[in-house]
């Protein structure tokens, strides 16, 4: 028999989170790295919203609220409203564990079929460290002996910290190939068994009644605007063989996953070569499927072609980075669309039968050298297209200029402290975009 590693994507504490098509994309590809290495691979998803063990834990639980379907498979997590952290408490808002309650996850890992000889944790948000933190702890309580590698976005972008208060006994940094996870898993467990004959599935996607699916065609992004550690978690750009792609979609479109997510930093770069051909393949097989990009798009992409493929591939909701109307910060940050490209763009999403519900615009607030004015007339300027906006409170990322540029004029240390890089606590943070301020703009974002 082979030996076996546990995968765990760990439940989460802060004052909201939504499931937009969100998976441990990381850990599922090291999932199937592992089962290519012929061995045998479990999941906890913590953060599972279809999970059956807490469904019926919840039942008998009155402060757990149960999730709610929204549309096209996204939705919002279990969750359980837990003690505030103090410095939270100026803001008005509750705090939650979204995910699994601790005592389904010991259940878990007690039931487990096959006892792990090692278990790989992934950590996402540097500012969810605390709960991953807990998350090892309980790990630990069941399987003291067993060997904890912590990878992921958070151990990339803060190793030191991550190694010093995880409690994992590894820690990796980066994205990591077969080789790597073979070389490792050998120096720190040399008697695993691994058997390369193993045919391996075409995505490892464990979740029993998934209502949506992800892949990607592509890893990492060419651009580097300077708030997005995207090309520091990975460093060189790189583009997926289209068929197998396609493999995993027809993969999981045959269990019956109807909305599939692509998780590309840069869906529409090279697109003629890479999207395009794979749209054309899913439009030849007839799947009859519904496609989302939850990390956004680029307008200045949009022309006819794009626009009219999207439109015959059931692309939902399209989500568009604005940022700001404000060139300088504009320039700065990563040039996305001037305001004069902006109008024609949504036109031609329009003439491709898009209509403005169908299109969210993104804007930033809170980046360093912004002022009120600034967010209130990138919000004017958007809003006479009648489209959809959200308003994104900036987040620090660790490593990025941004993070170096927002640090002085800061009223928290978020360096020292990762848990003060959480976007909704920008309030905290900043002197000018206050509690009232932020909600003066949303508002203005809805009028
Ligand atoms: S924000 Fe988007 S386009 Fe810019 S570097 Fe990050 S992933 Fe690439």
């Amino acid at each position: 028999m082979c030996d076996s590693v546990l995968l765990v994507n760990p439940f989460i504490y802060d004052l909201t989170a939504f499931d937009f098509w969100a998976k441990p994309i990381g850990l599922l590809e090291i999932g199937l790295l592992l089962k290519k290495l012929g061995l045998h691979v479990d999941l906890i998803d913590c953060m599972y919203s279809s999970d059956t063990n807490m469904a019926e834990f919840s039942k008998s639980q009155n402060n757990i609220t149960p999730p709610k379907k929204k549309t096209f498979g996204s939705g919002t997590y279990f969750k359980e409203q837990i003690k505030k952290p103090e410095y939270l408490n100026s803001i008005p808002r509750n705090y939650y564990r979204f995910g699994l309650h601790p005592e389904v996850l010991k259940s878990k890992l007690n039931n487990l079929s096959v006892k792990p000889d090692l278990i790989f944790i992934t950590g996402i948000m540097t500012y969810w460290w605390e709960s991953l933190r807990d998350t090892i702890c309980i790990i630990k309580e069941i399987y003291p002996d067993i060997p904890i590698v912590l990878g992921g976005i958070y151990p990339t972008l803060i190793p030191d910290h991550a190694k010093q208060f995880s409690g994992a006994d590894f820690v990796v940094e980066g994205t990591v190939d077969i080789n790597y996870l073979s070389d490792f898993i050998k120096k720190i467990k040399p008697d695993f068994k691994f058997d390369t004959s193993t045919t391996p599935s075409p995505l490892y996607y464990p979740y029993s009644n998934a209502r949506y699916g992800i892949v990607r065609t592509s890893d990492g992004c060419p651009r580097k605007c300077t708030y997005c550690a995207s090309s520091i978690i990975r460093k060189n750009y790189i583009e997926h063989d289209i068929d197998i792609v396609f493999g995993q979609i027809s993969y999981l479109y045959n269990r019956g996953i109807k909305n599939i997510a692509f998780y590309d930093d840069y869906l529409l770069y090279n697109k003629k070569n890479r999207l395009f051909p794979l749209l054309r393949k899913i439009q030849d097989q007839d799947l009859q499927i519904n496609l989302l990009a939850p990390n956004g798009l680029f307008l200045n992409h949009i022309d006819k072609e794009t626009a009219d493929i999207l439109k015959l591939n059931n692309f939902t909701t399209l989500r568009f980075g604005f940022e700001t109307a404000v060139e300088k910060i504009s320039k700065r940050i990563g040039y996305k669309i001037g305001e004069n490209d902006f109008e024609t763009k949504i036109n031609t999403l329009f003439q491709a039968g898009f209509k403005s519900s169908d299109i969210i615009i993104y804007i930033m607030v809170g980046l360093t050298g912004q002022n009120i004015k600034d967010v209130e007339d990138t919000i004017k300027f958007v809003r006479k297209y009648d489209l959809r906006l959200c308003l994104s409170e900036f987040s620090p990322v660790p490593r990025t200029p941004e993070f170096y540029k927002a640090l002085p004029e800061s009223k928290l240390d978020f360096e020292k402290y990762p848990q003060y890089q959480n976007n909704t606590i920008l309030p905290l943070r900043s002197k000018v975009f206050t509690h009232q301020v932020l909600n003066d703009l949303k508002l203005m974002c809805h009028q």
